[in-house]
């Protein structure tokens, strides 16, 4: 055994030992042995009665283990007593086919093909959800059941949703997928229920091998009561027949509100894995791996400089490189430079963060000092009087509508203000603008020296 395996078979025993019950370990894992690890397979001796066990109850330990020490996600063979007699170290197939039951109606996957593992970036932001998803496709229903992924939008959830259904359906081409929005499930259901054949739409959802539900916050609402009990029903169905259920959601199954409890319940059955914005590193990597297909070069620095205007979401930052593709393909340009980039990215940009641009708090007080025809001083201060309180006012209103500073910042601005001044103010010049003529006038040629 080499100091690696060593060290990934202690650490296995180590966490099965530290989740399971001693007799239960004794019994399970205890006498089972680590044969080898290679090419990113490890393969493991243990009695066949017990492989069910393992699947079912040990493949998170050994995924975890194996990232640890090996960094990858590893392929876990099992291997039998009587194998090893009979045919020395041969390995025992995998995965387990669904039976084909003929009878049932046909389903159509609506997977998008554009989405895979193998064009999935990886940075330490998305790892666990990655490799929780290969896992899942590549035992569907006994690695982690459901697996519940939650992040920001844009950030590849519906794309590792595509990918495990795709990789699932290379593997066995027989099986019985659906990918469905959470919005669009509810729709059949009402269409279902119009036309009085719930039974049609239940025996298509219960007789998945997989089901891949996108954007399930959907569902978290107070009217949809009788989607979300039909949706507990087809899940309870699945789940116990060990069918694989995975979930997509913009925030974690805790934070769905108006979700029936005991579906927020199931949501943590399996495993929860959450997805953050990208970092620089991960940026510039999801960039040069998009870029390959194009026939015109980026330069370093224009993919660095992409890399740190689009920093939340990885949609922006493919919406950049096709603003770019257009300028190329219209001019004819072979290399992209960083003047380019900038060109063609500008009203996204501006899109992207509306309030992007740095306009300071003083530069708006002094302004409306002047149209109103008083010092930035009063401003700041308490004074009642009704053209200082005006154009304090408006200088708080606009401090809000232009920046991207805090109710708390702009109070401090203003002489120390609480936020709920603030909020006071903008609320009174937002109602008075809608009844006042004048005042919208003023504030526009307030805005227009601003900016
Ligand atoms: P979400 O469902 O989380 O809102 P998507 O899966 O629709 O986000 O991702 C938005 C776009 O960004 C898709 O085109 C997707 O392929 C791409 N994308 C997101 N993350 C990655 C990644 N890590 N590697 C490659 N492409 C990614
Ligand atoms: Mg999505």
């Amino acid at each position: 055994m080499t100091e690696n395996e060593r060290i990934f078979w202690n650490r296995v025993l180590e966490l099965a030992q530290s989740q399971l019950k001693q007799a239960t370990f004794d019994f399970f894992v205890s006498d089972a042995k680590l044969i080898k690890v290679e090419q990113n397979q490890a393969t493991i001796l243990i009695d066949d009665m017990k492989k069910l066990f393992w699947e079912k109850n040990l493949q998170p330990v050994l995924l975890t283990a194996g990232f640890e020490v090996f960094n990858t996600e590893l392929l876990i063979t099992y291997v039998f007593e009587e194998d090893q007699a009979e045919k020395g170290d041969s390995s025992a197939p995998q995965s387990q086919k669904s039976p084909v039951l003929e009878t049932l109606p046909s389903v159509h996957p609506d997977l998008n093909p554009k989405y895979s593992f193998d064009n999935f970036v990886i940075g330490d932001e998305n790892r666990w959800a990655f490799t929780a998803s290969t896992a899942v496709a590549d035992l569907p229903g006994s690695a982690y059941n459901p697996l519940f992924i939650y992040g920001g939008p844009g950030l590849g959830k519906t794309h590792l949703l595509n990918a495990i259904g795709n990789a699932v359906l290379a593997e066995n081409p027989q099986a019985r997928i659906k990918y469905i929005s959470a919005e669009n499930f509810i729709n059949e259901f009402v269409v279902h229920i119009r036309l009085q054949n719930m039974d049609e739409l239940k025996q298509k959802f219960r007789s998945l091998d997989l089901l891949l539900i996108d954007d399930i916050q959907s569902l978290a609402k107070k009217s949809l009561a009788a989607t979300q009990e039909e949706f507990f029903n087809t899940f309870n169905a699945l789940h116990d027949n060990n069918k694989q259920i995975v979930l997509t959601s913009d925030r974690t199954p805790d934070d769905l509100n108006d979700l029936e409890q005991r579906l927020v319940t199931r949501f943590k059955w399996g495993l929860t894995v959450n997805i953050t914005p990208p970092d620089f590193e991960t940026r510039v990597a999801i960039l040069n791996n998009k870029i390959q297909e194009y026939n015109y070069q980026f330069l370093p620095e224009t993919i660095e400089y992409l890399a740190g205007q689009f920093d939340s979401n990885v949609r922006d930052l493919e919406g950049a490189l096709k603003d770019i593709s257009l300028v190329a393909n219209f001019k004819n340009l072979d290399l992209i430079t960083v003047e380019v980039a900038a060109e063609a990215i500008r009203a996204r940009k501006q899109d992207s963060n509306p309030k992007m641009t740095i306009i300071p708090i003083e530069k708006i007080q002094k302004e409306v000092s002047k149209f109103y025809g008083v010092t930035v001083k009063e401003i700041q201060s308490t004074k009642r009087n009704q053209d200082i309180v005006l154009a304090r006012q408006v200088a708080m209103y606009l401090a809000r509508e232009l920046t991207d500073n805090s109710l708390p910042k702009i109070g401090k601005e203003f002489g120390g203000r609480d936020h709920s001044t603030v909020l006071h103010a903008y609320n009174k010049i937002k109602n008075m603008l809608e009844q006042d003529d004048s005042l919208r006038i003023e504030m526009d040629t307030i805005k227009n020296k601003i900016k």
